[in-house]
């Protein structure tokens, strides 16, 4: 203290002044730096590849759907070669999303919705509609999934034993059978439509299943339920946490104009709607970012291992280990029955002395 009295009042002021600009003007640097950054990286990406429109409102479903009659299926003409389509709020809460990707020899379907029933979901006969023809009859067609689960596989049966379309199984075997990643966990498949080249990479960790797709021509990167504005259920953190850090890898050097999952269940603010809903309003967007991919790692290094939310500068994160969630209810479930059962108990018995008590007296 006895040394710092020394000091001319003028150098503390110029110091303070010094540390001060430093503390305020480096962040903010270094986020316009960033922002700069990204909008250059944005600009690049969508320079180098086919461009697409996502100017697009989707149904927002009811609050009421047997008072409304929203068509079971909505389509979105990304370009002329690419197709997004999603299946109605009020036909089903999951409301998922199915890509069209259309090339010169063959085009590819990913996923086939939450609806079987081709009365109620006419998924066959709107896909069959937006196919070019080739020769005489419709380009051939490969129905392909992100994961096994039923809300992306469900219009399976509208496809199978189609002349010219190969609907590949949903099964682990399946899978690895059909894109013969040398390696699973690393593995790149390229699949060839014809002048457009669609990479697939197995990414579990969602479900052992998983498979994200990066399409060469647009730059969209299709990530399932692996990533998404929604709840990410992680079934296997590790395995999760190995895709994210692969995908990262993956995109870093490529061009990625979006993101695109298999579901919504955010408003735009971030908030999640109630888990079922048929209704959203004010719904975030489909697509996602190149920014987001590389900012999955980080957010799942902050997931606790049941329930997270992690803000990140692209928005947060809402991370569920949907097996331990699942344990914990079943063994709250098995107290609440023993707690009842134990209160049962205790209740017959305190009768059984009142009743012998009264006998007595
Ligand atoms: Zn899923
Ligand atoms: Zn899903």
């Amino acid at each position: 203290m006895m040394s710092e009295k020394r000091w001319r009042g003028r150098r503390i002021v110029v110091v303070v002044v010094m540390l001060a600009g430093v503390a305020f003007v480096a962040p903010w640097r270094a986020g316009a730096q960033r922002q700069a950054e990204a909008q250059i990286a944005a600009t690049r990406d969508s320079a180098q590849v086919e461009p697409g429109t996502m100017n697009v409102h989707w149904n927002e479903g009811a609050a009421d759907c047997t008072k409304t009659s929203l068509p079971p299926l909505q389509v979105h003409r990304y370009n002329a070669q690419t197709y997004i389509l999603r299946e109605s709020l009020c036909s089903t809460f999951e409301a998922p999303f199915m890509y069209l990707l259309i090339g010169s020899r063959r085009a590819m379907l990913i996923d086939t919705g939450d609806v079987a029933d081709a009365a109620q979901m006419p998924l066959e006969k709107t896909v069959m509609s937006l196919l070019p023809m080739s020769g005489l009859a419709k380009l051939r067609l490969l129905v392909v999934h992100t994961h096994r689960h039923l809300d992306h596989r469900a219009g399976d049966v509208q496809f199978t034993g189609l002349a010219d379309v190969e609907v590949v199984g949903y099964d682990i075997a399946s899978v690895r059978k059909f894109y013969q990643f040398d390696n699973w966990k690393d593995g790149i498949a390229e699949i060839d439509l014809g002048g457009r080249i669609v990479e697939a990479m197995a990414t579990p960790g969602h479900n052992e299943t998983e498979v994200s797709f990066y399409d060469r021509n647009t730059g969209l990167f299709f990530s399932g339920d692996f990533m998404m504005p929604a709840r990410l259920l992680i079934d296997d953190p590790s395995a999760d946490m190995d895709s994210a850090e692969k995908v990262a890898a993956f995109v870093r050097d490529r061009p990625v104009s979006y993101v695109l999952g298999g579901h919504i269940e955010m408003d735009a603010k971030g908030n999640l709607f109630p888990w079922e809903s048929r209704y959203h309003p004010n719904e975030h967007v489909l697509q996602m970012t190149k920014e987001d991919l590389l900012a999955l790692p980080g957010a799942l290094r902050g997931f606790n291992g049941f329930y997270s939310v992690v803000q990140t500068k692209s928005g947060p994160f809402v991370m569920i280990d949907s097996m331990r969630i699942l344990m914990i209810f079943g063994a709250g479930v098995i107290l609440a029955l023993v707690l009842i059962v134990w209160v049962i108990a205790w209740f017959v018995r305190r009768g059984k002395r009142k009743r012998m008590m009264r006998g007595m007296a």
